[in-house]
């Protein structure tokens, strides 16, 4: 499906970022990965993305606070690999602390990443689209896009901002044939999620089990973790030639959590 087209994939050396690599290039895609990490972890990455799916894949260590690296990533994809068709952005990280105790420079760096990145992707990318006639840029929201939790004021605040970002951005290039979504995962079961326990243990006063079944799955009807397979499926849906007409959107995949 994806034949021929270069998909771009913010934060995928590791969780969904990752599941959204190896699904693209899986529907053969060439792709370029992006993210920190151990540099021999990652370069397996690279490398089996390849020699699975049969595709190119290129790893770009471009730090999502930074403008300038962003804005270059973008235009070394269309260099190195013809186009940029999809652009995936999903780059994220979380801290959990009280609002008068958040550390400033922790809500500076979630900003950076999580939202504002996305605006200089974004940004860049869309002339690429425009010459192309065709694009398809899918943000990674949260359920945290639609509904707030204690604790995490700048997570909370970046992934609304996403959502708005997502809306009218859609509406700017309606008429290109380039949609633009933003999914909405409740809770995955990936290391962005084990890492905040220790924090929510602290800031809730609580064990690791009550964290997971009083916090994390208690908000999701289910009780079950969404698979990061799960929700890189749905982005490849986006992709489709059927799902042109779906744009501008906010895609809960959370297991009911924001029916709520
Ligand atoms: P993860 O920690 O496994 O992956 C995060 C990725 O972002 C990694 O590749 C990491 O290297 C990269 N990254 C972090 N800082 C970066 C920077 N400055 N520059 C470039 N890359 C950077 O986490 P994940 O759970 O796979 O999260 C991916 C996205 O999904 C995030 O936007 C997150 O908010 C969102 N999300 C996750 C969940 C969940 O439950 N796991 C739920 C909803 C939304």
């Amino acid at each position: 499906m994806l034949s021929g087209k270069t998909a771009v994939i913010t934060g995928s050396t590791s969780g969904i970022g990752l599941a959204y690599a190896r699904a693209m290039a899986k529907q053969g895609a060439n792709i370029m990965i992006n993210g920190f990490g151990d540099a021999d972890a990652i370069e397996k990455e690279r490398a089996g993305i390849e020699a699975d799916f049969g595709v190119k894949c290129v790893y770009s260590s471009a730090d999502m606070t930074k403008p300038d690296e962003i804005h270059a990533m973008i235009h070394e994809a269309h260099k190195t690999l013809g186009s940029v068709d999809v652009l995936v952005n999903n780059a994220g990280i979380q801290h959990v602390e009280a609002i008068e105790h958040f550390p400033v420079e922790k809500w500076d760096a979630i900003i950076a990443i999580n939202l504002s990145s996305a605006f200089h992707t974004i940004r860049t990318a869309v002339p690429y689209m425009r010459e192309a006639g065709w694009g398809r840029i899918i943000n990674t929201a949260s359920a945290h896009a639609l509904v707030a939790s204690p604790f995490k004021a700048a997570y909370v605040s970046a992934k609304h901002g996403i959502a708005g970002l997502t809306k009218t951005v859609a509406l700017e290039v309606a008429e290109n044939n380039i949609t633009v979504n933003a999914i909405c995962p409740g809770y995955v079961w990936t290391p962005l999620v084990e890492k905040q326990i220790p924090d929510t243990m602290k800031a809730r006063n609580m064990t690791e089990e009550q964290v997971k079944k009083e916090v994390l799955l208690a908000a999701q009807p289910t009780k079950e973790f969404v698979t990061v397979e799960q929700v890189a499926g749905l982005a490849v849906f986006l992709c489709s030639d059927t799902a042109a007409s779906i744009t501008g959107t906010l895609l809960p995949i959370d297991g009911g959590w924001t029916a709520q």
